[in-house]
């Protein structure tokens, strides 16, 4: 068997230490090393099962007396050495340390809703104008029939005998850490505080039932893949009348044929052919608000962006709308026969002087080499 670390050494007080002070550092020790906090750490179930047993038998005065004296040959008579490595972090905080942190929390927690999330597909154009929509959405809403309480119309509630109404029961105990008071949720009711004389016939008492809601969403203009509309209280509904969740609707944004968007700008992918880019050109293009003409110059290089002020996507918070750039795509002909490759090659003697050539030349020309 391997030897024992002195328990002061394990809790890393002074053999003098007040209870207090004991109590201290087993908290700061379980607060670093609990199980449930550190799962997959065996080190840290070894080291809070040694500073439990530790702090048992120094927070008992009998027992530390007879440790202080004997070390722990005298300790170990005294029965088995403690092992609460099973027990969840929040009711080791009940027992040892008052009720505060585990049972009034999760109290709160148990009774209120759940936070639902609903996904709802918008088009391209709705996240421009913004838009109403009605969606369905199916939750745990409070009971028509008992409107919440989880009682039989009629029959009513009582104090639950268990706890006075208070939902959690304190009980002084004796045990290897001498006198412990305990907080615990009142079995008897749950925690509610009140009991039901006669359980809703439709819910059983749990005061909800799934139903199915419509409600309506009003989404601003602006919105972005992913964005997030806070629902307060559309959540599920509390267990016997507690507070509603609350229902996160997330936007899918669908993809635009034609259009991209980057932040608050709209990106258009313009696929002009290698006449066009030379000699500028009249090209109506697609925008949010539908198609415009914009001129593209003559000279315009591939890859060159093109912007179009307050064209882009409005601010969701109301600010100024983005741009949209028009980049453009110079296209060049594959797959030419023979008298277009003759008319190229033309072209491409009189590169840099377009000026003398006659309109009608490179009409014919972009009619011969068109992509559309
Ligand atoms: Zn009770
Ligand atoms: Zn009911």
């Amino acid at each position: 068997m391997a030897v024992k670390r002195d328990y002061y050494e394990v809790l890393g007080v002074a053999r003098q230490a007040s209870p207090e002070e004991l109590k201290r550092a087993f908290r700061k020790i379980a607060m670093d090393s609990h199980p449930d906090r550190n799962p997959d750490d065996a080190a840290a179930a070894v080291r809070f099962k040694e500073a439990s047993e530790a702090y048992a038998v120094l927070s008992d005065p009998d027992r530390r007396r007879s440790y202080d004296l004997f070390g722990h040959s005298a300790v170990g008579a005294g029965g088995p050495a403690v092992d609460f490595s099973d027990m969840p972090f929040a009711d080791i905080f009940d027992t040892f340390f008052g009720g505060g942190f585990g049972a009034r929390g999760r109290r709160e927690r148990s009774n209120r809703g759940d936070d639902l999330r609903y996904d709802l597909t918008i088009t391209f154009e709705e996240s421009f104008t913004g838009v109403e929509k009605q969606i369905d959405v199916p939750r745990m809403a409070t009971c028509d029939h008992c409107s919440g309480s989880g009682a039989e119309p009629g029959s009513g509630q009582e104090t639950c005998p268990g706890c006075g109404g208070s939902g959690q029961i304190r009980r002084a105990a004796q045990s290897f850490f001498g006198q412990v008071v305990t907080t615990a949720t009142c079995p008897t009711c749950g925690g509610a505080g009140r009991i039901l004389k006669n359980p809703c016939s439709i819910c059983r008492g749990q005061g909800r039932v799934q139903k199915t809601r419509r409600l309506s969403v009003k989404i601003p203009a602006g919105v972005d893949m992913g964005s997030q509309i806070r629902i307060s209280g559309e959540g599920e509904a509390g267990v016997r009348g507690g507070p509603a969740g609350d229902l996160y609707v997330v936007l899918r944004v669908k993809p635009h044929a034609q259009l991209a968007r980057h932040e608050q700008d709209i990106v258009f992918e313009l696929r002009v052919n290698m006449v066009q880019a030379a000699l500028g050109d009249r090209i109506e293009i697609p925008t949010i608000e539908g198609p415009v003409e914009i001129a593209i110059p003559a000279g315009t290089q591939h890859g060159q962006s093109f912007r179009m002020q307050g064209r882009g996507m409005p601010d969701v918070r109301g600010g100024r709308r983005g741009d949209q750039y028009v980049v453009v795509q110079v296209v060049v002909p594959k797959d030419l026969n023979p008298e277009q490759k003759a008319l190229l090659r033309k072209v491409g003697g009189l590169t840099g002087k377009p000026e003398k050539v006659s309109k009608g030349f490179f009409d014919k020309l972009r009619d011969a080499i068109s992509l559309d």
